[in-house]
């Protein structure tokens, strides 16, 4: 109901209103010449869901694919204090047109505070004493952050345009107002209209058919984070792989993607064995456009994943295990805050390495476990140059930072040793034990490192004093870089690869005579990024006319291949090059490519040249990113 049809009842409500209205307002503007964080819990986040708490969204929106917008309203319903007056969402760029109370329909007195140029702008809502939901009524800006909305000629099969959000890890508030703090979790519905013809697809139940009117309702049972609410739309087909699980992709990439994951449901089985039942119902995959700025992303019931894990070896997989891991690390149990962000990653990556483990084998999985400790050794050390140590703990401090700043080996790879070390003391199957109660006990809620030290200590290193102290919980958590008592992986396969380049080096093995049969993506990895610790810029050559690494399609081994030659200063690869950074936009594969160019002066002015144009096609996370490194 609209404004101008207000009753004499909601007349008196209003005005009354206006008065507390005037209070609440004087109260926040006071305080506020520069939007603050007020909320102690997130440093992220302006809401307060310490006094109103959101437990339930109503999404209803239309996709307007001309004008690359969102348009329509979210009603938010809420438990709030008996002294709460006023509930606070983040946003971004959102132009909000009105705030009600869709069951009185009375207005909502509403403003917005100034912009952060991190965290948006807060939305202020004033209650009454017997609101308990909010409805706001908006449109996102064609530059929402959260949103990328391709051209055919930037999918896989050129023929329609593609649309698709990545929420984490603060961007939800561009695309739904909200409370946009990973501890605040809440149900949602949604009915989204979008172009007769083209499918939609959320982090919720899902169709698997195209309905030619373009209008699609959702459901999401389980209670969620801002930051795993998922939208995409375009002209997406869908194959079942198992009984519980399938593949959505656009048509031209389905069948290559299905036989890729052929072995969904056996990690589905070996996950729910090892830590519980699945709790999501289905458990599918959208396989997006080469654009999606990272690997994949965890939308519960969906996972987002990037089209380069399409390699056609099955090399990649692992992928699907650690997206399909968050299922328990992260979406079920979820970080406090983005502080605590290895509480999601660590445990994932440890949980992934575990189902790689059951289903491909122990050695399979060692070489994954080698190249990510290197990588990792490295990180540390270019941190350490970089006078970030303090990035180095396992609690990261990002207070008046964009959290994605914690997006480094550091909570993936030192969480995941981190639990690598626990087992190696309590043994698998005490450790095993542990997480699956640990799960159980915080099931659809959150936890924070403190919360995590105490549960540790209390369930599983209390009962044996030396597992106690050989433990060092503090020294890998809140201590910088790796502990010593850190054990690195070893590798009987890479062992090989070792091997092969020691001849190839000494002068007893040349190009022709190196055995290479059987070697995965990971054998040709670390054969890369060993070889590039001795190597010179004219055996860069012989090895690039040989194995022709430039031409590759496999986009691990090409961003392996084009870091070495751009640090080495081979440039016959250029184009290649040139042409990956415009295909590609998983930031993975920039970062390295992009650091290696800005290291040289004619390297930073080439890789400006090259951004400028590839940035078009980039999602806005990686444009961030990138943009940090050229600056
Ligand atoms: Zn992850």
């Amino acid at each position: 109901m609209s404004f101008k049809k207000i009753g004499l009842y909601t007349k008196l409500v209003l005005l009354l209103t206006v008065i507390v209205t005037c209070q609440t307002e004087k109260k926040y503007k006071d305080g506020e010449k520069k939007s603050k964080i007020i909320s102690v819990s997130d440093p992220h986040s302006f809401s307060n869901p310490d006094q109103v708490r959101v437990t339930h969204l109503n999404l209803d929106l239309n996709i307007d694919w001309n004008k690359k917008v969102l348009r329509g309203h979210v009603n938010l319903d809420f438990d709030k204090k008996t002294s709460a007056d006023t509930l606070i969402l983040d946003t971004r760029n959102l132009k909000i047109s009105k705030v009600e109370n869709r069951n009185t329909n009375k207005p909502l007195k509403f403003w917005l505070g100034n912009e952060h140029p991190i965290f948006g702008s807060p939305l202020y809502i004033v209650l009454g004493e017997k609101d308990h939901s909010a409805c706001v009524f908006y449109e996102t800006s064609p530059d929402a952050e959260a949103l990328q909305w391709l051209n055919p000629e930037q999918t896989h099969d050129k023929t329609d345009a593609f649309l698709y959000s990545q929420s984490q890890a603060i961007l939800a508030r561009s695309w739904v107002p909200c409370q946009d703090a990973p501890a605040v979790k809440f149900t949602y519905k949604a009915s989204i209209r979008t172009k007769p013809g083209y499918l939609a697809l959320m982090s919720a139940s899902n169709p698997q058919k195209i309905n030619e009117t373009g209008n699609y309702t959702f459901n999401m049972e389980q209670p969620v984070s801002s930051y795993l609410l998922a939208l995409s739309s375009g002209k997406i087909a869908f194959k079942a792989i198992g009984k519980d699980c399938g593949i959505y992709a656009e048509p031209g990439m389905l069948d290559k993607a299905v036989w890729e994951f052929a072995d969904m449901q056996k990690m589905i089985d070996e996950a729910s064995k090892l830590y519980g039942t699945y709790m999501w119902n289905r458990y599918d995959v959208l396989v997006l456009p080469p654009s999606f700025p990272f690997g994949g992303m965890e939308n519960p019931r969906l996972t987002f994943a990037t089209p380069t894990v399409i390699t056609g070896d099955r090399s990649q997989v692992s992928l699907i295990a650690h997206e399909l891991a968050h299922s328990w690390s992260g979406n079920f149990v979820t970080n406090a805050t983005w502080n605590d962000f290895w509480l999601n990653e660590g445990f994932t990556n440890y949980f992934e390495q575990r189902i790689m483990e059951k289903v491909y084998g122990k050695s399979y999985d060692e070489m994954r476990q080698v190249l990510a400790w290197n990588d990792l050794e490295k990180t540390i050390a270019e941190m350490k140059s970089d006078g970030i140590m303090a990035d180095t703990k396992l609690k990261l401090d990002l207070r008046d930072r964009n959290p994605d700043d914690g997006l480094s080996d550091i909570a993936y790879d030192k969480g995941r040793f981190f639990l690598c070390h626990l087992e190696k003391i309590v043994g698998k199957s005490q450790l095993d034990h542990f997480l699956k109660s640990y799960f159980k006990a915080h099931a659809f809620g959150f936890m924070d490192t403190e919360g995590f030290i105490a549960y540790l200590n209390h369930e599983l290193l209390d009962k044996n004093p030396q597992w106690k102290k050989q433990a060092m919980v503090s020294q890998w958590i809140y201590g910088e870089g790796m502990p010593v008592s850190a054990i690195k992986p070893i590798s009987s396969e890479l062992k090989k690869v070792d091997q092969i380049l020691n001849a190839y080096f000494t002068g007893s093995s040349g190009l022709q005579t190196m055995d290479t049969s059987g070697f995965t993506t990971h054998h040709w990895q670390y054969l890369i990024r060993q070889f590039g610790l001795k190597a010179t810029q004219t055996q860069v050559k012989h090895w690039d006319n040989f194995f022709k690494f430039s031409n590759r399609s496999n986009a691990e081994i090409c961003c392996d291949w084009y870091a070495l030659s751009i640090r080495l200063g081979y440039k016959q690869n250029r184009p290649q090059i040139e042409s990956f950074l415009n295909q590609v936009g998983r930031r993975k594969f920039l970062m390295p490519i992009y650091s290696e160019l800005a290291k040289t002066n004619e390297g930073k002015l080439w890789a400006n040249s090259v951004f400028k144009q590839a940035k078009k096609g980039y999602h806005s996370v990686s444009v961030h990113s990138v943009s940090e490194i050229l600056k």
